[in-house]
Order: C-alpha cells, then structure tokens, then sequence
C-alpha cells in the first residue's frame, strides 16, 4: 500500500469521523447537552475524545458500529495493517477502499460475515 494512497484515506476517515460525530451530536439532545458542558472550540474534536461510549452504546445509536469502524481503520493506518482483510488478511483491492474507506474486510469475508448475522 503506498504512502499517498494511505494519506488520502487517513484525511478521508478523519473527515468522514468528525462529520458523523457532528451528525450525532446535532441529531441528539442528550449528547448536544454533554457537549455543551464542555469548553467552546472544535464540536467534533471534542466530542471525539470526551463522548461517552458507553453512553452512546446504551442508547443503541447505531452509527456507533460506524464510528468503531472508522476508528479502526485510523488505528490500522497508522499500524500499518490498513487494507489487509482483519479476517483471511489478504490485501482488500485499492477500488473498493476508496468507495469505502473504512472496510475492514474483503468482500468475501464481509459477505459471509453478513450472512452470519442475517
Ligand atoms: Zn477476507
């Protein structure tokens, strides 16, 4: 995986991060009223490291899997495992990271992984 390949999706994830947690937020009195305590400044910069997980788990908010996604392929990126399959670890193709950054599995896996779930 080359390096650029590798900056332009770390920018895409970290961008498509802050959105969704400003999504929550403005979506969500409860959460809107936990940020509100905290210092102005950056709303999903905050949110990102002060929200409550466990908070967010509990209200079964379901972009919540999204973000865990998008936090681990942050995490792989910068572990240098981004874009290898977490499940037969063979490398996920180029095309299919960039219409979704933050695949965690090739489309195999993640086909019998839904069926799974089904
Ligand atoms: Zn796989």
């Amino acid at each position: 995986m080359d390096k650029k390949f590798l900056e332009k999706m770390e920018k895409t994830l970290v961008t498509q991060k802050k959105a969704l947690i400003a999504d929550l937020i403005s979506s969500n009195d409860d959460l809107k009223a936990v940020i509100k305590n905290e210092e102005p400044g950056d709303l999903a910069d905050i949110a990102g490291e002060d929200i409550d997980r466990k908070m967010l788990e509990a209200k079964g908010i379901a972009e919540l899997n999204r973000l865990k996604s998008i936090e681990s392929a942050i995490t792989r990126i910068k572990q240098g495992h981004y874009g290898s399959c977490i499940k037969c670890g063979k490398p996920i193709p180029k095309d299919r990271l960039e219409a979704l950054p933050f695949a965690l599995m090739c489309v195999e896996c993640k086909t019998l992984d839904e069926r799974k779930n089904a």
